[in-house]
Parts: structure tokens; C-alpha cells; sequence
């Protein structure tokens, strides 16, 4: 893929909120490339930028299946192969991080993209609620609540900062 896209965070929280019932097509990476199972761009994304990486993180302490971890940058990790959807972890997060549909194990397989695939991004794009998944060729922007996910990934979303860096 040669182009970026761009994952608005913002406006996907507004387009759920205004159709509660709305599924949401996934991006993923196959292979997951790590040993901590499959998981879509937008979980990386919400444990990466939405989440505010509590201290005592209340998430992990309360998973019953210890599929939950924090690395040196407070940032979580969900092993999809432990988890067992319980929503404990969701129920218990004093902020609303999560969006409790990533948790579902079966859900529509055509609801999955492959983001190594140009075709499968486009069809990604139009399957997302207009606006919110768009082409682009800009880079990490922090000005603009811009960031990097990775190479092909920029998420914009809130950045809860306690201090200035
Ligand atoms: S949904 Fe999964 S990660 Fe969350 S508490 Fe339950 S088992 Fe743990
Ligand atoms: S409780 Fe919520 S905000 Fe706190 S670390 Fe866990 S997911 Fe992040």
C-alpha cells in the first residue's frame, strides 16, 4: 500500500454514538506479526492513543483470564487467544476507553480488511462511515491531533496529557 490512511477516532466515536447499533468494518494486518493473536488497527489505536494509561490500571486487575498487559509505555495489550470476552475489563475502565465491539469473537468475516491489500483498503474506506477513513499523504501532525500508528496508519484522536512534555 502505497498511500497512508487516515483512522479519524473522533468522528467514529460520533457516527457510533449517533447509530448505536452500527457494526463497524475492521482493518487488520495479516499476519498479525506478533505472538498476542489478531487484532484491528482501531483496538491498537483506542489502547495506544484513547486509553489514559492508568497507574493501577483497573483493567488488567480485574481480567479473569490474565489476557490483559501493560508494557514499559503504559500502553495495553490484549491476547486475543486469552481473552474471553467478558467486558469486565470495559465495565470497570472509569474512562469509557473502549469501544466493547472488538471483544465479540464472531462476528461478520466480510467486515474484515486486509490493510497489505490496496483493494481490500479501498473497500475498507467505503465501508466505513463517510469521513472517517480517508486516504492521505500527510504525516504525524500532534498540531492537528495527528499521530503515527504505524507506516501505512495515522490515527487522529484526544490525547489525554497530564503535563507539558
Ligand atoms: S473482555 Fe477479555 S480482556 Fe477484558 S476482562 Fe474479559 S477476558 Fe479480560
Ligand atoms: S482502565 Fe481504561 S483508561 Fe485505565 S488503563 Fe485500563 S483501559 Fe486504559
Amino acid at each position: 500500500m502505497a498511500q497512508k490512511i487516515l483512522i479519524d477516532m473522533i468522528k467514529l466515536r460520533a457516527a457510533m454514538v449517533e447509530n448505536s447499533s452500527m457494526v463497524l468494518p475492521e482493518a487488520l494486518f495479516y499476519p498479525s506479526g506478533n505472538s498476542n493473536g489478531l487484532k484491528s488497527v482501531r483496538e491498537l489505536a483506542i489502547f495506544r492513543f484513547t486509553c489514559r494509561k492508568c497507574e493501577d490500571a483497573p483493567c488488567i486487575g480485574v481480567c479473569p483470564a490474565d489476557a490483559l498487559e501493560k508494557d514499559e509505555d503504559g500502553i495495553i495489550t490484549r491476547y486475543t487467544n486469552l481473552c474471553v470476552s467478558c467486558k469486565s475489563c470495559v465495565t470497570i475502565c472509569p474512562f469509557g476507553t473502549m469501544m466493547t465491539d472488538f471483544f465479540k469473537h464472531h462476528r461478520n468475516r466480510d467486515l474484515f480488511f486486509d490493510l497489505e491489500d490496496v483493494n481490500e483498503v479501498e473497500k475498507f474506506i467505503k465501508a466505513c462511515p463517510p469521513g472517517t477513513v480517508t486516504f492521505t499523504d500527510d504525516d504525524e501532525s500532534p498540531e492537528k491531533n495527528i499521530y503515527k500508528l504505524n507506516d501505512k496508519v495515522l490515527i487522529k484522536e484526544y490525547l489525554y496529557i497530564t503535563e507539558k512534555q
